[in-house]
């Protein structure tokens, strides 16, 4: 297989070597965020020029997004011949339920999709110090059997694995989890006002059974959970007859 690799964690992180020793015997790219990128979504950088940094054959840093790393290895250095699959981790963390909206990790596996190949994001939901083997070498396992299942229409899975060793996985949607409303304020040493986004406790997980939050943190099961690259809500577009905004026409929806 020839897969490329990326995260948001930064090329030099622990979970992305982990990932680059799960796919030995295949022909391994990396491209990835020269620094830390979590939590920058799918950002993409169109107003200003990209530096792409060689640290070996195959390995490459890009001064970007988790995005910009994805697009450079597909649309650059993988013109013209694709990976069979992109893998995007392993995140220091989880990426559950809402997760998926902000993270750099699940954006880098899903620039790899909307490009067209197969895609993984793969996250584990342990505390420091935490062992990438386990995680890499089942998204290893799952990217060869995604590939061998050769799917016809791009395909995003975002995968998050339980601490410990891997005692099987299991289907599961997205489900809930809170951050509270917190936003705290400071003051700076210049004597104005900063802000920090979140409280200090961990992310409250809802209890809703084949959910990714129950199969990691109730049953100790990896989560493997497709995400739609088409983000139309169906039920709300039948619903928005009912809509009728003052003074305008509404012509038939699809
Ligand atoms: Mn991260």
């Amino acid at each position: 297989m020839r897969v490329l690799l990326s995260n948001d964690d930064g090329v030099h992180a622990a979970g992305l070597r982990a990932l680059v020793e799960a796919f030995d015997g295949d022909e391994v790219w990396v491209c990835a965020p020269d620094r830390e990128q979590s939590a920058s979504s799918h950002a993409i950088s169109l107003h200003r020029p990209l530096r792409l940094h060689t640290l070996g054959p195959r390995r490459h840093a890009v001064d970007g997004t988790p995005t910009d790393a994805v697009h450079l290895g597909l649309n650059l250095l993988l013109r013209g011949s694709p990976p069979d699959v992109v893998v995007s981790g392993v995140n220091h963390g989880p990426n559950l339920a809402g997760d998926v909206h902000y993270s750099g990790t699940v954006a880098a596996a899903k620039e790899g999709a909307l490009l067209g190949v197969p895609a993984i994001a793969v996250s584990l939901a342990s505390p420091p110090p935490q062992d990438f083997g386990a995680a890499a070498r089942f998204a290893a396992a799952l990217a060869r059997a995604l590939h061998a299942s050769r799917p016809r229409a791009p395909i995003l899975l975002n995968v998050n694995v339980p601490p410990g060793p891997v005692r099987g996985w299991r289907p599961a949607r997205l489900g809930r989890r809170s951050y509270g409303d917190q936003v705290t304020e400071k003051t700076d040493p210049r004597g104005r006002p900063y802000f920090w986004i979140g409280g200090e406790g961990a992310p409250v997980d809802d209890d809703i059974p084949g959910s990714d939050c129950n199969a990691v943190f109730r049953e100790g099961l990896v989560a493997v959970t497709p995400l739609l690259l088409d983000g139309t809500d169906q039920r709300a577009l039948a619903d928005l007859g009912r809509l009728a905004p003052a003074d305008y026409a509404r012509e038939p929806g699809p």
